[in-house]
């Protein structure tokens, strides 16, 4: 089943016939995500150039009851941005509202549209002696509406906050084309609910956004990371404490990885060289960064190291050098998630828990794991900083990868109910899309899943925004 021609026709006449797309090779690339995990149909994809058009869009799709999909750069990683497989579903891609309205450095602010590509907002922070601090691995594809609509974390949330902090102001069109115009500039502004709150991290579930103001930062003058080789959770802990006090802002990221993942990534990865000797079954990457240079940072940095060595705490460390060791070392850990795919099937948990309860996490997560699949490899690494693990299971080394999948329901249930009893989450980042919002349901509490579905009937009566996802919940009428 498809669009009935004179609906697909009426959608196509607000972009223009060039930025409707109808054929299945020109749809395709925004109907499957890269891992090819999810995939769907569509009976459209529209390529809004405006606000103006979006709300005419979703006008137009209320009046007649379609279903939109918002979507970026297509980089989710829960099929939050792909259609169901009725084809009856329309794709909006911003990536065409790419513009950057304004820069403004004298208020610490960027104005740009939904579309603009992550990377490509940080050149131009740069390129005005501003910095935008989100980074993840996907920037040079990932928009900012997408990155606000996942509330996207990455490896700056320990000093900058993640994508909620970052935003002072939204434009966003509401599913029956009124625009909610909340561009603002103040940090300080306690008139009302915090509407713009909800629309960060809906994953489109109740509107569109199509443009933001952003918050920059000062460019720090220098940056140094280390590389630590360590015996255990616990005294990875007890460094991020120690490096925290001392450092204060200055520490920008801690990130924490088990031997496993990081062989994986020498294997796969673009990176050959170990930046240890030695074998170490844990390993932190740290990054300090100084308003004064370069040398100020590495020299603050020894430092401090020096004072953990000798108290006992690390077994070794290496600090970058210049910038392509800079670069080398976050490339180790940028590829892991990516390297992982050489090693068969793998089952990801993108989990929290209070930072301080993260070696027991670990410890107690194992012990799940190793008592279904005793073979099962651990490939463990995240933003220790922040609390948050990406904890994946890689399939038994020669085994086979099907029915290891196939179990992956034990796996997650395992993981999640022990970060349940911690008092943690199951989606630190990534959000709930289509993939966990079963485990959303069965995890929540009646009343916030009350209040969500409350939240979701008010924004979006008919149920035509991005259907499936997050909630499950029929407002069709
Ligand atoms: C290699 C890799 C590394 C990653 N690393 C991280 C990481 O460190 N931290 C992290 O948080 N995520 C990470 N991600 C996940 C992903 O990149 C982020 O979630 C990103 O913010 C998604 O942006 P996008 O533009 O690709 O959005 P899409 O994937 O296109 O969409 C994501 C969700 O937002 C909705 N949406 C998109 N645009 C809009 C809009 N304008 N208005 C309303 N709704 C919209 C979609 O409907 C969907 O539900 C990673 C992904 C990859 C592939």
């Amino acid at each position: 089943m498809t669009l009935e021609p004179g609906l697909v026709q009426r959608f196509a006449a607000i972009v223009g016939a060039r930025h409707a797309l109808t054929r299945a090779e020109d749809m395709h690339p925004y109907l499957a995500e890269p891992r090819g995990l999810f995939a769907g149909r569509a009976g459209l994809v529209l390529l809004p150039a405006s606000t103006a058009q979006v709300s005419a869009i979703l006008a137009l799709a209320s009046e007649t009851r379609t279903a939109i999909v918002p979507q970026g750069g297509n980089t989710g990683l829960v099929g939050g941005q792909i259609p169901d497989g009725s084809g009856q579903q329309v794709v909006v891609c911003l990536r065409r509202m790419n513009r950057i309205r304004e820069i403004d450095p004298a208020s610490n602010t960027v104005t740009a549209e939904a579309g603009v590509v992550l990377q490509d907002l940080q050149a131009a922070a740069e390129a005005a002696g501003r910095l935008f601090p989100l980074a993840l691995a996907s920037q040079g594809s990932c928009q900012i509406g997408g990155n606000l609509s996942s509330n996207a974390g990455g490896t700056e949330v320990l000093a900058y906050g993640n994508a909620r902090d970052l935003c002072l102001g939204l434009e966003v069109v509401l599913p029956d084309g009124r625009v909610l115009d909340d561009l603002r500039k103040l940090r300080k502004d306690n008139t009302g609910y915090d509407l713009r709150g909800l629309f960060i991290g809906a994953e489109g579930t109740l509107g569109i956004i199509t443009a933001a103001v952003l918050r920059l930062f000062p460019l720090p003058a220098g940056r140094v990371v280390a590389w630590l080789g360590c015996a255990s959770p616990q005294a990875a802990l007890e460094l991020y404490h120690r490096a925290a006090e001392k450092a204060g802002p200055a520490l920008t990221a801690f990130e924490l990885m088990n031997d496993t993942v990081l062989s994986f990534s020498l294997r796969h990865g673009s990176e050959k060289q170990p930046p240890l000797a030695g074998h170490h079954p844990w390993h932190v990457l740290m990054e300090y960064r100084s308003h004064e240079s370069d040398a100020h940072a590495r020299s603050a940095l020894e430092e401090m190291l020096a004072t953990f060595l000798e108290a006992g705490l690390l077994d070794d460390a290496a600090i970058s050098q210049d910038v392509r060791q800079l670069r080398a070392f976050w490339a180790l850990r940028e590829n892991m998630s990516e390297s992982q795919k050489h090693e068969g099937a793998s089952l990801k948990h993108d989990i929290s828990v209070p930072v301080a309860r993260i070696p027991a996490l670990i410890e107690a997560t194992g012990r799940a794991v190793r008592r279904l699949e005793p073979a099962a490899r651990i490939a463990c690494f995240g933003h220790m900083g922040d609390g948050n693990l990406h904890y994946n299971i890689s399939q038994p080394e020669g085994g086979d990868g099907r029915q290891f999948s196939e179990r992956r329901h034990e796996f997650h249930r395992a993981v999640h109910d022990v970060v349940a009893t911690m008092g943690g989450s199951f989606s630190a980042e990534h959000g709930i899309g289509q993939m966990k919002r079963e485990e959303l349901a069965r995890t929540a509490s009646p009343v916030s899943l009350e209040l969500m579905s409350a939240i979701k009937r008010a924004f979006d009566p008919l149920g035509i925004m991005n259907p499936g996802k997050v909630l499950d919940v029929s407002t069709r009428r």
